[in-house]
Formats: C-alpha cells, sequence, structure tokens
C-alpha cells in the first residue's frame, strides 16, 4: 500500500512510547497497605475475623445498607446470596447472558435453573426482556451492573414488585456506583460482590454481601461461616438454630485477614480515586465523540447516576457505520496504534457455553441446569440470539487525568476510524471475547 496512515499497514504508530506506569497501575496500592499486611503476617491473624468485622463495619456504612459479611471470593458471596434468598429445587433465576460465569452458574449447587435474558445497547440486562423470561417457578432476578454501567433499576424492581422476585444485585462491577443518585447495591433485597484484585474495588482475593434484611443477613452468615454460624450472629432464623457450628454449604467462605487488611486500606481512598478515574475516562470520551461506528458504554452524570470505579470500559461497536468492518479487525487495528488496550468482545454470552446445555453435576443423566425443572429453560436460549451480536471493545482503563497522555490514546482510535477504509478485512465476523476476563489481556 502506497503511503498507507495506519499502522497496521506499516504507517507510524499513534503512540509509540510506554506511558508512565501509574496511568493504568491498579490497584493503587501504598506503603501503608504494605504495613497494613505486614502487621497480620506478623500477628499470625490470616484466619480470625477481627479485622475483617472491622472491614464488614465499614464496608456496610460506607455501602449504606445495615449488614456486610466478607468472603474468600465474590463466586461464594453470590452463592451465600442464593443460599439467603432460599433458591431451592426446580427454581429459576433470571439474569443477563452476557457477564462473567460467577453472576450465575451457583445456581446449579441448588438444584435451580439459570435462565437468560438479553442485555441491551449498554451491554446492561434489558428490562424489556425479563417478562419473557418469568415463569411461575421464577424466584429471583439476578442483576449485574456490568462494566460499571449501573442497570436500569427502576423498571427492574416494578417487574420485581409486581412478580414478587427477589432481586440480587452482583456489583462487581460497580462498587460505589450511582443509579439516579443512590448506590447501586442497595436497591435489591440482597447484593453481593467479587473484590478480587483485578476488580474495581480491588482487595486480594475477596467478596463482600450486603443487605437490611436480618434474616438474609444471618442465612447468608450460617452457609460459608462455620465459626460465625452460633448464637452471637444467628439470632432470628429459629430454623437454622439447631445446625450451629457447621458451614450450611458445607464449604468454607471465610475471608483471608490479609486480604480485610488490604481493603479497609483501599476503602479509605477508594471514592476520590474512582473519581479521577471517571474525570479521564469522561475525558477520553469526549475526546471520540461523534465518531462513527463507536459509542461510549456510559452514563450522562447530570441524571445523578455514574460509572463508579469505570471497571473493564468498553465501547460499544456498530460495524454498519464502518462499511462493515468487524470488531475483530477494528481491534487488530487500534492495537496495532497502541500496543494493546484493544479487545472484542467482553464476557462470552453464558447461554451459549456447554455448561449450561450438557454438563451433569449431579451424574443423574440428566442436564444440572435442568435436572429439577418441569420445562426446558434451554430451549429459549435461542431467544437471546440478539445479546451474541452486541459487538463491543475495550478501551484503556485511565486510573489518573494525565490529560496529554489520554489525548494520545484517543487519537489513535480516531485515526483508525477516519482511515478504516485502508484495512482489508477478511476476518471471519465473530463475536469475539473471553469466559474470563484475564485472557487476551
Ligand atoms: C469477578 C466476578 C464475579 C466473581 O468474583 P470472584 O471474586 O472472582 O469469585 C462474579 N460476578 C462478576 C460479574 C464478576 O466480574
Amino acid at each position: 500500500m502506497e503511503n498507507p496512515k495506519l499502522a497496521i499497514n506499516g504507517a507510524a504508530r499513534a503512540v509509540p512510547d510506554s506511558p508512565p506506569e501509574s496511568l493504568f497501575k491498579w490497584p493503587i496500592l501504598t506503603e501503608e497497605d504494605e504495613a497494613a499486611v505486614l502487621r497480620v503476617v506478623r500477628e499470625n491473624k490470616f484466619s480470625g475475623t477481627d479485622i475483617t468485622e472491622e472491614f464488614q463495619r465499614q464496608f456496610a456504612k460506607w455501602q449504606g445498607r445495615k449488614y456486610a459479611i466478607a468472603y474468600c471470593n465474590g463466586t461464594m458471596s453470590l452463592t451465600s446470596a442464593m443460599f439467603a434468598i432460599g433458591l431451592g429445587m426446580g427454581d429459576e433465576i433470571i439474569c443477563p447472558t452476557k457477564t462473567y460465569w460467577g453472576s450465575v452458574s451457583q445456581a446449579i449447587n441448588f438444584g435451580a435453573t439459570a435462565v437468560f435474558c438479553n442485555i441491551n445497547e449498554m451491554l446492561s440486562m434489558d428490562p424489556a426482556d425479563i417478562e419473557r423470561c418469568i415463569t411461575p417457578k421464577t424466584k429471583a432476578i439476578m442483576v449485574v451492573h456490568y462494566f460499571g454501567y449501573p442497570a436500569d433499576m427502576d423498571p427492574i424492581m416494578e417487574i420485581a414488585r409486581k412478580y414478587n422476585l427477589y432481586v440480587i444485585e452482583d456489583v462487581s462491577h460497580a462498587q460505589g456506583g450511582l443509579y439516579k443518585g443512590k448506590k447501586v447495591g442497595t436497591f435489591g433485597d440482597i447484593a453481593a460482590m467479587s473484590l478480587m484484585s483485578g476488580k474495581s474495588f480491588a482487595a486480594g482475593e475477596l467478596g463482600v454481601l450486603v443487605t437490611d434484611d436480618r434474616k438474609l443477613y444471618e442465612r447468608a452468615m450460617a452457609f460459608a461461616h462455620y465459626e460465625r454460624n452460633n448464637a452471637n450472629y444467628i439470632t432470628e432464623c429459629e430454623d437454622l438454630k439447631d445446625y450451629y457450628h457447621i458451614a450450611l454449604g458445607g464449604a468454607k467462605g471465610r475471608a483471608n485477614q490479609l486480604c480485610s487488611a488490604l481493603a479497609l486500606g483501599q476503602l479509605k481512598y477508594y471514592d476520590e480515586r474512582c473519581a479521577e478515574i471517571r474525570k479521564a475516562m469522561n475525558y477520553f470520551w469526549d475526546l471520540l465523540d461523534g465518531l462513527p461506528g463507536i459509542r461510549p458504554i456510559r452514563v450522562d452524570e447530570s441524571t445523578g447516576s455514574n460509572m463508579a470505579g469505570w471497571y473493564c470500559p468498553h465501547g460499544a461497536y456498530h460495524p454498519e457505520e464502518l462499511n462493515g468492518l468487524s470488531v475483530n479487525k477494528f481491534c487488530e487495528a487500534v492495537r496495532a496504534e497502541i500496543g494493546d488496550k484493544c479487545w472484542p468482545g467482553g464476557n462470552f454470552c453464558l447461554h451459549t457455553h456447554k455448561f449450561f446445555k450438557t454438563f451433569d453435576l449431579y451424574n443423574i443423566g440428566k442436564p444440572s441446569r435442568i435436572a429439577y425443572s418441569d420445562r426446558d429453560a434451554r430451549e429459549e436460549d435461542d431467544l437471546c440470539k440478539p445479546s451474541e451480536e452486541m459487538w463491543c471493545f475495550s478501551v484503556p482503563w485511565f486510573k489518573h487525568f494525565d490529560k496529554e497522555w489520554i489525548e494520545r490514546y484517543a487519537e489513535a482510535f480516531r485515526k483508525v476510524i477516519e482511515n478504516h477504509m485502508e484495512i482489508f478485512d477478511d476476518a471471519e465476523r465473530a463475536q469475539g471475547g473471553r469466559w474470563h476476563g484475564t485472557s487476551n489481556e
């Protein structure tokens, strides 16, 4: 090609050099964090609950809910939330299909069925597709505030009230975020989330569950915390009192106090760090405003909502505005300009994984997802096909408002879009994406 403009065709890269490490480094760990962890080590407090209980108190206050319980990870906190609401054999739980597996795969542990609904253009649960999924067996809706975007809670809560369903919020991507002025994690009956080291609220390997309901709190505690399943904590659930001292889920879910110590430190600075991330990310997207083919996944902050710590920021991709250029090829061209940080997809849609089609956990010769159901929910998975074609791509997750660097990265995206006709695209128009967040990046 003569005089190519794009790096993928041999031209100079838009961002040839490396940014300062602090621009993307996360979590931000200081000597204060190191000292807190060292104290746990020196005092051999890995397994106790004193630091964890202090974290729970502070987190509940910050979250604006009465109770918080820390767990070894987010998956376990969400499993406990399912037990807390009494999810059981034959029950159905509705979940958006595009999310991390740990939002809903645990239904299998209760003989319950995951039912998938579509996402909307913001990659968030589409409230308009929820009622289609409701049957007399529906017990709960699992709402995911995906990629920091607050799910549309007003219509979701209205549907939940109309059909008398529990709402669990998976806040793993959106700790501290707001929906119309109110914190996500305070809408549903119960909320649970990951505080894993790659997440927005990052504290090693940790999970946390919050609720205002004493009974849900006690059930969630008894499920995975043998050492707190006793008369000090379980005071109102009469039906649980015969079972003190053993974790009722048959698995231990206690937090490692190294992580509770880290979480206490992160909590102290979390809001101010997120505010800077929002300023940086909003600036980045403002610079790309009006370009064809790409739209930010973000909310209008003047509505009182926000993107929390903007975990795993993505844009929505519209190939029809770029002469059909596939999202895979688009991302490849951007990566040629900036080196990394632009990958297609987000999570694959869960309804497409064989785990939800054929896997037989109970070893009874029947797919576990529907083993105790009087219908075959798999037959409706095809209705989630539209979600498979909601294209998206990741963008750099700026941790600091460094205007100059943000402008350079934005310029790379602009350059690819403005010269997209230069890209020969014979790539298969595949969905792109991953089952978990760590490959490809
Ligand atoms: C990470 C994540 C989980 C699970 O949390 P872990 O701490 O990794 O067990 C659950 N839901 C979502 C949406 C997640 O991103």
